[in-house]
């Protein structure tokens, strides 16, 4: 008898781990209209709006660590994390459900910060936190949130959409989330013997909001529906600039051209990243944990840039050509995505 071929997961990575598993799943319910590949699924509500899914997971020691992850802050992240997803469809979020699994170790009053800062994020988003699970880990703490949004059809952002000679628009800077985790990482290094630690994070406290506290950018979803603006594709940067543009890429079966002198970096990022002998443009489109959106519109629309919170970074390609960016001197060097997340 032959024995069943062993495959490790690295040889996959991530999204090759994704595609063999889902390989399968078909949808067969005439009101699903997108199942998976993008950042939420869609299913028919009505004749003409959506209701929008996604879902995310939370790892103690993967995606985050309690040794200077303030629960309160990391209950408001898992909220972002989760609607980012479904804001990237151009959608706005509603409700959203928590699931959690906890370890003896954290007391109840640990817990109700976590649920302090979910609380916080529902508010000021005007998410509906509408029911979870509650389960005891082995392995720590985890997290997950499911995120239901409503959206017109018509209005949906689809990461498949992008067309030749669209325009590729970004929100925020780049790499800031990155290095405020390696400043937590570099202090939690440097205090691992100390008493009475005191990290120095002297100058640096906005690179530490964009990786303990990010916002979702709920504000460019609303104002791109005031400007009637339905872009052709959209993702959310929660991997990195360059695993997103090769995202659209593969679903929009097209290529890309991204500027790297145009990739928004803040000063804050700039200053650390040389400080830490670590690339800053790296950092910008490898860093991941943004939440920034990246999404494309036609080349006619400009306007755009109205937004005012907008930068426009490069522009869509034939598939044929590839997906490029452009050193400020003008040399083209292939895009390339990480594997798995941080
Ligand atoms: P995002 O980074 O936007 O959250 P992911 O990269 O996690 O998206 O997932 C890509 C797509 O694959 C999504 O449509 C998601 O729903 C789907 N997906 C991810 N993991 C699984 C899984 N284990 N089973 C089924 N679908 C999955
Ligand atoms: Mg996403």
């Amino acid at each position: 008898m032959s024995q069943r071929k062993r495959t490790e997961i690295a040889e996959l990575g991530e999204f090759g781990l994704i595609d063999t598993l889902t390989r399968n799943a078909t949808t067969a319910n005439k009101r699903t209209i997108r199942g998976v590949g993008d950042d939420a699924a869609v299913v028919a509500a009505g004749r003409d709006d959506a209701m929008l899914i996604s879902t995310d997971t939370l790892l103690e020691g993967i995606d985050f660590d309690l040794t200077y992850f303030p629960l309160k802050h990391l209950g408001y992240k898992a909220v972002t994390v989760g609607v980012s997803d479904i804001l990237a469809m151009n959608a706005l979020p509603e409700q959203i459900m928590i699931s959690i699994g906890v370890s003896a170790k954290l007391p109840v009053e640990a817990l109700q910060d976590l649920y302090e800062g979910i609380d916080f994020a529902c508010r000021e988003l005007g998410v509906d936190l509408v029911g979870g699970d509650t389960t005891a880990s082995m392995t720590g703490l985890v997290i997950n949130i499911t995120t239901i949004g409503r959206a017109k059809r018509k209005a949906i952002s689809y990461r498949s959409g992008a067309q030749f000679n669209d325009l590729i628009c970004l929100t925020g800077n780049l790499g800031s989330a990155y290095m405020g985790l390696q400043l937590l990482e570099r202090e939690k290094r440097v205090l691992k013997d100390v008493e009475n630690p005191e990290p120095q994070f002297g100058g640096y406290e906005y690179l530490l909001q964009r990786y303990l506290k990010p916002r979702a950018r709920k504000d460019i979803v609303e104002a791109l529906a005031e400007e009637k603006i339905v872009p052709t594709s959209m993702i959310d940067i929660s991997d990195g600039l360059a695993s997103e543009v090769l995202q659209i890429c593969k679903a929009s079966k097209c290529g890309a051209r991204i500027y790297l002198d145009r990739i928004p970096i803040a000063k804050q990022t700039s200053a650390l990243a040389e400080e830490m002998h670590v690339d800053p443009v790296v950092a910008a489109l490898n860093g991941g944990s943004d939440y920034e959106l990246l999404f494309t519109v036609p080349l006619a629309m400009q306007e755009v840039m109205r937004l005012g919170m907008v930068d426009i970074i490069g522009h869509i390609t034939r598939e044929t050509t590839g997906a490029y960016m452009v050193t400020p001197d003008g040399n083209d060097i292939r895009l390339r995505a990480q594997g798995f997340k941080e």
